[in-house]
């Protein structure tokens, strides 16, 4: 039995070693051995962290690209290119990572960062999402508009991995094998005629460093166990950087180089498919990117390219009644909650669809349609309960207000 001091009658935690005037429970063992309540929370944080699931990446259990891709389609709707782009890709990644190094070997794996280009609201963020939920890997989403190089106000960079900790709940080794997803990319482009551009071309140099693979001692903030701040080096060679941006004018900037170089070989006149801007858009070279503003080293280091493309009716209808956690399924389970089923006219979905659609913003404006259309259903309905069907139709939709709410028994 451990004995604090010389006075027998006090006992102290086998673990830390405080006696038990200092904490707040000492619990005995067998065998004379004692934890206070303080090393029991910590043990627990710790099988806590051990719990968070399968470490995939340094199995054998890594997703092959197939699987991968499988369970992207079960979230995300069209986009079959990029799909498969990135399963290979982020396969490829991981696979890298869990590769023991040979010395022998003298075939580096190179890391292979991704740029993905697509319309606001098709998917980029869902896709890298899914990404890091399939591979249980710490996931990061910053703002590049946000982004400052050193020294001016604004985020650092090293904010950037600050953020990866934090997902990762402090486990450096799993921050450093996870994915930062960089949006708006195409907002730090070089703006034309300004030599020194501090909000642009400086921020890519910034990252620069960090998506090619170095060591950043990254400030973390204080806490009430250790209030002064302190550094952790964090190396970035493992972690997977996905950037993603609109691009607004690159489809205009292929068309160009596109039609430009087929000038003189009986060059045709651009039909209206040629036009689309998908279609463009897949046909992106480095090149065009620094047309609109990226700088060639940062180009560089983001050696793989996916494009997304513009979603249509029929792809809106879809995201809204068929991914896992699809918008119209979630409606429908919180009013079966109410003893409610809520049913949606084929043409009341259409109609959502084509309003999201001339809102400009993708599937991400298909949320506040709905909400707008439910909000009066969803007042109503529980104060009437009862077995009820409540039914959304075209004029709901139509009638740009909150629907009457129409219900009327099951039985
Ligand atoms: P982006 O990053 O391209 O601007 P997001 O991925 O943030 O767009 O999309 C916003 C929301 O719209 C997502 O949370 C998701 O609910 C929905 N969404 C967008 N694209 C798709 C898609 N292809 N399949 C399913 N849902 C989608």
């Amino acid at each position: 039995m451990l004995k604090f001091g010389s006075n027998p009658n006090v006992y102290k935690c086998s673990f830390c070693g405080k006696p038990d005037s200092q904490v707040e429970r000492l619990v005995a063992g067998p065998g004379g051995v004692y934890i206070c309540d303080g090393c029991i929370k910590l043990c627990t944080e710790i099988l806590d962290n051990d719990d968070k699931g399968e470490d995939l990446i340094n199995s054998e259990n890594l997703p092959k690209p197939k699987t991968i891709c499988s369970v992207l389609d079960q979230y995300v709707i069209g986009q079959a290119e990029a799909k498969k782009t990135l399963s290979v890709a982020v396969y490829n990644h991981y696979k890298r990572i869990g590769h023991p190094k040979n010395k022998k070997e003298d075939v580096e794996l190179q890391k292979s960062n991704i740029l993905m280009i697509g319309p606001t609201g098709s998917g980029k963020t869902l896709l890298a999402q899914t990404l890091a939920k399939i591979l249980n890997v710490p996931l990061a989403i910053v703002d590049a508009n946000s982004l400052t190089e050193a020294g001016y106000v604004g985020e650092d960079v090293e904010d950037v991995l600050l953020a990866l900790i934090q997902s990762a709940n402090g486990d450096l080794a799993r921050a450093e094998r996870g994915i930062v997803y960089i949006d708006e990319i195409d907002k730090i482009s070089r703006k034309a005629g300004v030599t020194r551009d501090i909000s642009g071309e400086g921020v890519q140099q910034a990252l620069l460093k960090i998506l090619e693979g170095t060591t950043v001692n990254v400030p973390m903030p204080g806490n009430h166990h250790q209030p002064m701040p302190a550094m952790v080096s964090f190396n970035t060679k493992d972690v997977l950087f996905i950037c993603g941006g609109a691009f607004n004018d690159l489809d205009k900037i292929i068309e160009k180089r596109i039609s430009g170089s087929k000038l003189g070989f009986g060059a045709k006149v651009s039909s209206k498919e040629d036009k689309n801007v998908s279609k463009l858009l897949r046909e992106v070279m480095p090149d065009d990117l620094l047309n609109v503003g990226l700088i060639p080293e940062f180009v560089g280091r983001l050696p793989i390219i996916v494009t997304l493309d513009e979603l249509d009716e029929d792809a809106l209808v879809e995201i809204l009644t068929k991914p896992k956690n699809a918008l119209v399924k979630q409606y429908k389970k919180l009013m079966r909650m109410d003893d409610s089923n809520l049913v949606f006219e084929d043409e009341a979905l259409r109609l959502i669809a084509r309003e999201a659609i001339q809102r400009n913003t993708g599937a991400r404006g298909l949320r506040s349609i709905l909400e707008r259309i439910m909000r009066n259903v969803m007042f109503e309905i529980p104060s009437v309960g009862d077995s009820t069907v409540c039914t959304i139709t075209k004029e709901d939709v139509l009638m740009n207000k909150e629907p009457a709410v129409k219900v009327r028994n099951r039985k």
